[in-house]
Order: structure tokens, then C-alpha cells, then sequence
């Protein structure tokens, strides 16, 4: 038992050296990422559940690295977060975005909303509202052409900056959607404190509806509860025609998961069909 103990801590030391030795390449590596294009967003379609109509997107970062290939947000964004690095990539991000929500919304397309995500970072350290603005400005993007994404977390420590901020974004028209909703450690409170449109339940919570009683009964829940204060439901994650049944049945008006599609280059997303086959 002791020497294996010894074995245990010595792979454990060693994995340690190797990971921390990959984050720092990593962070190096992604601070020169944006200037050499590595990055780019890839747009997972939003379907309405009604009649099955693409109403919008979210914009997902994609790091296409030379040598690793395409590297998941799952990997680096911590690493980003971390550093303060996500500041200049968010503001890309958001530039990005609006860039292309005013392209697909030029005269004659149908409404297309792209939604953006935040980090709180991005709410600490920058007149974010401002920043918003700005781009909105530069890109002849409309404010109600996107959505941005933020977590619960970052109403739970709320010093007051981030009520204004979300407050200044409300007054340009800007919609605020609560993402992961579920998982944090919900004080539902802030659902009628903040001004929040939308809500976007976790996909562990949708990939329960089929298989668990309970977990039905919650998503019911969230639906009744988002009803009552007149806030719109996104289903994150939606894998099957089970669950978009279970979801329309009960209310929910948006939908977005592997079963339609997942997220897309701009050019595959701009050739799918506007409409999908809804049960
Ligand atoms: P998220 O905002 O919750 O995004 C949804 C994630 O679920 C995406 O992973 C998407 O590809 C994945 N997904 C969508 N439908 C399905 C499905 O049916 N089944 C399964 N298994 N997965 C599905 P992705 O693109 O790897 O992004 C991971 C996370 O990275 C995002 O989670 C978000 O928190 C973060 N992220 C991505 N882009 C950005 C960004 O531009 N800024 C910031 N701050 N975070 C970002
Ligand atoms: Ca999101
Ligand atoms: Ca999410
Ligand atoms: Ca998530």
C-alpha cells in the first residue's frame, strides 16, 4: 500500500508539471491567436418550437491552432479567464458577432438575433455598456439584432456595476439572457431584480426530461416560473425528438442542441434551410 501510495503521488506530481507546463504554452499561444486568425466563431442555429423556424444563433469560439488543431472553448477559456486575456478576445468576439448579425439582417432576410457570450471579467473591467455601444455603432448593427449570454454568478456577487450595466444595455435595447440557468447557486430573486429576457436552461436539465421524473417535473418549473415573470425559455442541448416534444408541450418556446444542428462555420450556417422539421 505505501509504494503504491509513493507511485500514486509521483504520477500525480508529474501530471501536475505536465499540465501546468501545457497552460503556460497555452496562454502564450493565445495571446498571439487573435492577430494570426487562429480564431473564429461558429453559429449553432435557435429554433422555435412552434413551427420550427431559425430565429437566431449563438456565436461559439473556435481556436483553429496549427499544430493542435481545433482546440474546444472548454480548453482555453478558463485560461483566458484567468489571465484577463478575455477582455480584448470578448470585445472580438462581440465585434465579430455584430458583424454578422448586421450582415444576416440585411434588407430582406428574416430576423436573425445572434447571441453573444460574456464573462464577468468583461463586466469588471471595461465601460462594457459603452463598449457595446460602440460596436453596435461601428457595425450598423441593430441592438435588437443580438443577445448577450451571461451566468447566474455574475448577479450573485453584483456590487451595483453590473445592475447599471445590465440596466444600460435594457435602455439601448439590447436583450440580457441568464445562460446555464439552473446550475448556479440560484437565488431566484435576481430573476425580478435584473432586467433579463430570456432564460437558457442547462442541458444536463433537458437531457433529464425523458428519462427522470423529477428532473420532468423541474424543467415544468422553470418553464411556469419564467411564464409568470413574461421571460422567454431557450432549451440548451436538445438531442432528441423526445425531449422537443416534451419541451413544446409544456411551453417552451426555443430550442437549440445537436439535433438541429450544431455549431457551424458563417458560410454553413447562411446555406441551411430557414426552417426545420418540428414534432
Ligand atoms: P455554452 O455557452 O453553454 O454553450 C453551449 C455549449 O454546448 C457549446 O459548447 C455547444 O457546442 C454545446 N452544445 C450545443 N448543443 C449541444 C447538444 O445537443 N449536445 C451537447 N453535448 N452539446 C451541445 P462549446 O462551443 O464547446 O462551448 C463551451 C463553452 O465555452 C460555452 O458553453 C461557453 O461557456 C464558453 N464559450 C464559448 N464561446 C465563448 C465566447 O465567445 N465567450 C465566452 N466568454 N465564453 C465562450
Ligand atoms: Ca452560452
Ligand atoms: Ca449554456
Ligand atoms: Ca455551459
Amino acid at each position: 500500500a505505501k509504494r503504491s501510495g509513493r507511485n500514486n503521488f509521483r504520477y500525480y506530481s508529474k501530471d501536475l508539471t505536465a499540465s501546468a507546463k501545457e497552460r503556460l504554452t497555452l496562454e502564450s499561444e493565445l495571446r498571439r491567436a487573435a492577430e494570426r486568425m487562429e480564431l473564429e466563431l461558429h453559429y449553432q442555429p435557435k429554433v422555435s418550437l412552434s413551427d420550427g423556424m431559425m430565429i437566431g444563433s449563438e456565436a461559439l469560439l473556435r481556436w483553429c491552432h496549427p499544430r493542435l488543431g481545433m482546440v474546444p472553448p472548454t480548453q482555453f477559456i478558463q485560461i483566458a479567464e484567468d489571465t484577463g486575456l478575455i477582455v480584448d478576445l470578448g470585445q472580438w468576439v462581440l465585434r465579430e458577432a455584430c458583424r454578422m448579425a448586421a450582415k444576416w439582417n440585411a434588407e430582406g432576410k428574416p430576423p436573425h438575433k445572434v447571441a453573444i457570450n460574456l464573462s464577468a471579467k468583461q463586466f469588471q473591467s471595461q465601460n462594457l455598456a459603452g463598449a457595446v455601444a460602440d460596436i453596435l455603432n461601428d457595425t450598423d448593427c441593430r441592438p435588437e439584432w443580438i443577445e448577450l449570454e451571461i451566468t447566474e454568478s455574475l448577479l450573485l456577487d453584483d456590487n451595483g456595476k453590473t445592475l447599471d450595466t445590465l440596466s444600460a444595455f435594457r435602455s439601448m435595447g439590447v436583450s440580457i439572457a441568464i445562460d446555464d440557468f439552473g446550475t448556479g447557486y440560484s437565488a431566484l430573486s435576481y430573476l425580478t431584480r435584473f432586467p433579463i429576457d430570456t432564460l437558457k436552461i442547462d442541458r444536463s436539465f433537458i437531457q433529464s426530461v425523458i428519462t427522470d421524473h423529477y428532473g420532468a417535473e423541474l424543467v415544468k418549473a422553470i418553464l411556469s416560473i419564467a411564464r409568470s415573470l413574461g421571460q422567454e425559455v431557450v432549451a440548451e442541448g436538445v438531442e432528441t425528438v423526445e425531449q422537443a416534444a416534451f419541451l413544446a408541450a409544456h411551453g417552451c418556446q426555443l430550442a437549440q442542441g445537436f439535433l438541429y444542428s450544431k455549431p457551424l462555420p458563417e458560410a454553413e450556417l447562411a446555406s441551411l434551410p430557414q426552417h426545420f422539421h418540428v414534432s
